[in-house]
């Protein structure tokens, strides 16, 4: 090991990645930062993210044993417990640190259930259709970081694609890589996967995510393939969850107008109303949310053949509602709401058999309205998302694609991030952060605990084992 180019690297120049070299760096090591992407301001999830700070939708800030009981509940009990902790007794030092090298946070009210207050990544994104990315939160904190990095010794390396891992008596001691076209091996004793999961690899998406990637939208920057899980599993390690994403519903047209993602997205009127297949039928509870509905529509057999239904008074309530509204956004930019007097001619409009969304709809009605929702196949939950009546038109109808934001499985972790084999070892030197791993998100509720704290906090948690491990063996 003595002798390596580097003390740590990290694969993606993300939030899971810069942080995990930067705050390396504070510690001592000789850092490494590899980043596929050439440009300047190279496009990622953390570049466009919202940069709305959470942990399950909780202040970040709350301490640990506020915070474990609130991840406990989002992922219904599906979360690695030593995963739980890790987040929760580092989510607060993470904003700290990230604070102190000069990174900047608002308070925003966000949400549609309940607008509760976030800190969120200044200067904030505004809440339009289509993408708002430069010089909003998450572009300058990527900058603020790679600022840091540098003032602490580090490199950033654009244009440098890690492709495989050098492992050597079952450790990793560096990375192969693609270096301009040049292929070259650099070593380390840590490195770091941070290449943000799966999302935009069609080929890996199928059969986990979905059975057909190609109608389904990407709601994400094009960036993240799945180097690093391939890499790892071919080092031996373990894989976990890979079916689950972190998504929203969006209007069909997002398939072709990319004007129509990330926002506005329909997840408050698809909760509001009910959502049916091809056949008329009800397929999912509506009142798990949009990120459960953007799993379940994902893997219906045509992932394009879902539809939103509502009454035109959700539409005019509900839907101009929350931080990104699509009644008007989704009308101004593109996407369709259809409008029908009744039923019949709602379902010709949306080709689906009249009489099955009669039936549908007739038996949701009367369950409503004896209070017997939780009697339905497949059941109306009562929980976060009320149900309203849909037993007078006219009605509205919304044709909808899964948005793809970013997947919640991959790589196994232990607490300190090192990446577990299928029998619970350890492959030395190799830690994973942020989107590529699994094992926190996901499950039956599909728990969604935040794509920035398991990037940021993951990375914290890395960086500081590979600094205690160089103190251990010098
Ligand atoms: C529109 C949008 C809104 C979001 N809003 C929120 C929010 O409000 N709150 C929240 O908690 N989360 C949010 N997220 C999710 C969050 O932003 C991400 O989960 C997080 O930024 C992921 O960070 P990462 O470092 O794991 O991945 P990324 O940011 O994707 O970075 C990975 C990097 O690795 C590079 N890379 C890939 N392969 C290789 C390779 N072989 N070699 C070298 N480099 C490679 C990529 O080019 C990329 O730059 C949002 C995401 C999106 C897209």
């Amino acid at each position: 090991m003595s002798g390596a180019e580097y003390d740590l690297i990290a694969i993606g120049g993300g939030f899971a990645g810069l942080p995990a070299a930067a705050r390396a760096a504070d510690l001592g090591l000789k850092s490494l930062v590899l980043e596929r992407d050439t440009e300047d301001r190279y496009f990622c999830n953390s570049r466009i993210t919202s940069g709305v700070f959470h942990v399950a939708s909780n202040d970040v800030r709350l301490a640990a044993d506020q915070l474990i009981p609130a991840i406990e509940a989002e992922t219904a009990g599906h979360a690695k417990p030593e995963l739980v902790r890790a987040i929760a007794e580092n989510a607060a030092s993470t904003v700290d640190w990230l604070r102190g090298i000069g990174v900047k946070f608002v308070a925003r009210g966000v949400g549609y259930v309940n607008m509760r207050q976030h800190m969120v990544l200044a200067p904030p994104r505004r809440m339009r259709a289509g993408l708002d990315w430069q010089g909003r939160g998450g572009d300058f904190t990527l900058r603020a970081l790679e600022a840091h990095l540098m003032a602490k010794g580090g490199t950033l390396r654009r244009g440098a694609e890690a492709t495989g891992l050098i492992i050597e008596d079952g450790r990793c001691t560096g990375v192969e890589v693609s270096d301009g076209g040049a292929a070259k091996e650099i070593s380390a004793p840590a490195v770091v996967i941070a290449d943000g999961g799966f999302q935009a690899n069609p080929e890996m998406l199928r059969g986990t995510v979905t059975g057909a990637p190609d109608r389904v939208r990407l709601r994400a920057a094009p960036s993240a393939t799945g180097d690093g899980i391939r890499m790892a599993a071919e080092a031996g390690a373990a894989l976990t969850g890979l079916g689950d994403f972190y998504g929203h519903l969006l209007s069909i047209a997002a398939m072709s107008n990319d004007a129509l993602w990330p926002y506005p997205n329909i997840d408050i009127v698809a909760v509001a109303g009910v959502l049916v297949d091809a056949g008329g039928r009800r397929f999912v509870d509506e009142s798990r949310g949009g990120v459960y509905l953007s799993n379940a529509v994902a893997k219906l057999d045509d992932p394009l053949s879902a539809t939103a239904i509502m009454t035109r008074q959700i539409w005019d309530q509900v839907g101009t509602d929350g931080i990104a509204p699509p009644n008007p956004l989704m009308l101004d930019h593109g996407g369709t709401l259809i409008e029908a007097p009744d039923l019949d001619s709602l379902a010709a409009a949306i080709d689906v058999p009249a009489d099955q969304l009669k039936a549908t709809l007739a038996e949701y009605n009367t369950a409503f309205a004896e209070d017997k929702l939780m009697g339905l196949s497949p059941v109306r939950g009562e929980g976060r998302h009320a149900a309203h009546p849909l037993d007078a038109g006219p009605y509205c109808a919304i044709r909808l694609c899964a948005g793809v934001t970013n997947t919640m499985g991959g790589i196994d972790i232990d607490n300190h991030c090192r990446v577990l084999t299928p029998d619970g070892g350890i492959i030395g030197g190799l830690y994973a952060a942020g989107s590529s791993t699994g094992g926190l998100e996901g499950g039956p509720n599909v728990g969604y605990v935040g794509g920035l704290i398991k990037a940021f906090a993951f990375a914290m948690v890395a960086a500081e084992h590979a600094a205690a491990a160089k103190a251990l063996n010098s």
